[in-house]
């Protein structure tokens, strides 16, 4: 496939795009990363993602190298330049190239890479039957919040998942319920959506901020504060989000089915309403 990705000022093609291994990125995972959405090559919720992306850079203290205009430009030349209505954009920053030595160089550019890839959302079979998931310790650092680009910690987990034939894992910090290693996590109870606070725990989802918004403007009860384990073993529904996965059902968690084993109607109507909504969206961006 001839994918065109971007690479410190320049397009080229993807096997074109080459970086120095003493890069940071590549010996540190030193960097922070964005991934948007884009449907009918419209980005979703862009400026969302661009606040996010500063954020991470202010976390790490790398200068954040393009301003939200630049971005933008880069984002829409990315969609042009590659295939499909709908894609991923993926964006990363890292501090630069220098001698390793952990303590941060001084005068160092920042790599930009920028990549997009056709963005295939979930078949209706997985939305119409759920997913399978399972539980884990969350054992990741105490900046979740912060989009790094490290992300050995999410792999190890994901790879758990895989394993045992499962999507996501659900993890617990403390007996609390926090994320899963690439989506946050829902749970309800008893018609109450129940979401976890946004803290360093988590990371703080431009999905979940979409449902919870959808919850509250549709009067549908949600009530953000920690989350036991009991209650999410208790769950009638749970349900994972992210740009790429967009809201899905959890029918089974370890095996044992969530609630009836079949996606919860709070979640049906999340679902649709989550639809509707892009759709919206993408008709004001058209
Ligand atoms: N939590 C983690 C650890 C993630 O990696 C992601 C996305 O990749 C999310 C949550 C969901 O975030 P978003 O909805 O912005 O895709």
């Amino acid at each position: 496939m001839s994918e065109i990705v971007y690479l410190n000022g320049e397009f080229m093609p993807l096997e074109d795009a080459k970086i120095p291994v003493l890069d940071r990125g590549f010996i540190f995972g030193d960097g922070v990363y964005e991934v948007i959405p884009v449907y009918s090559r419209h980005p979703f919720r862009l400026a969302e993602h661009l606040v996010r992306f500063e954020r991470s850079h202010q976390a790490i203290r790398i200068p954040n190298p393009l301003t939200d205009a630049e971005w933008t430009r880069l984002v829409q030349d990315l969609v042009a330049r590659n295939a499909g209505e709908d894609q991923s954009v993926y964006l990363q920053v890292t501090r630069g190239v220098a001698k390793r030595d952990h303590a941060f160089p001084k005068n160092v550019k920042p790599t930009v890479f920028g990549m997009s890839n056709p963005l295939s959302t979930p078949a209706g079979e997985t939305v119409d039957g759920g997913i399978h998931a399972i539980t884990t310790i969350d054992y990741r650092w105490l900046r979740c919040d912060v989009k790094s680009t490290s992300l050995l910690a999410n792999c190890l987990l994901r790879q758990v998942a895989a394993d045992a034939d499962a999507l996501e894992v659900v993890m617990f910090r403390d007996g609390f319920l926090t994320e899963g290693s690439s989506s946050n996590v829902f749970v309800v109870k008893n018609g109450v959506i129940l979401a976890t606070p946004k803290n360093n725990l988590v990371l703080p989802g431009i999905t979940y901020d979409v449902v919870v918004e959808l919850a509250r403007a549709n009067s549908l009860p949600i009530d953000v504060r920690p989350i036991s384990e009991a209650e999410v073993r208790s769950a009638d529904e749970i349900w994972v989000t992210s740009s790429t996965k967009e809201v899905l059902a959890v029918t089974t968690l370890n095996e044992t089915a969530v609630g009836t084993g079949k996606p919860g109607a709070v979640f049906r109507r999340m679902h649709q309403l989550y639809q509707d909504y892009k759709r919206t969206v993408m008709r004001q961006a058209a």
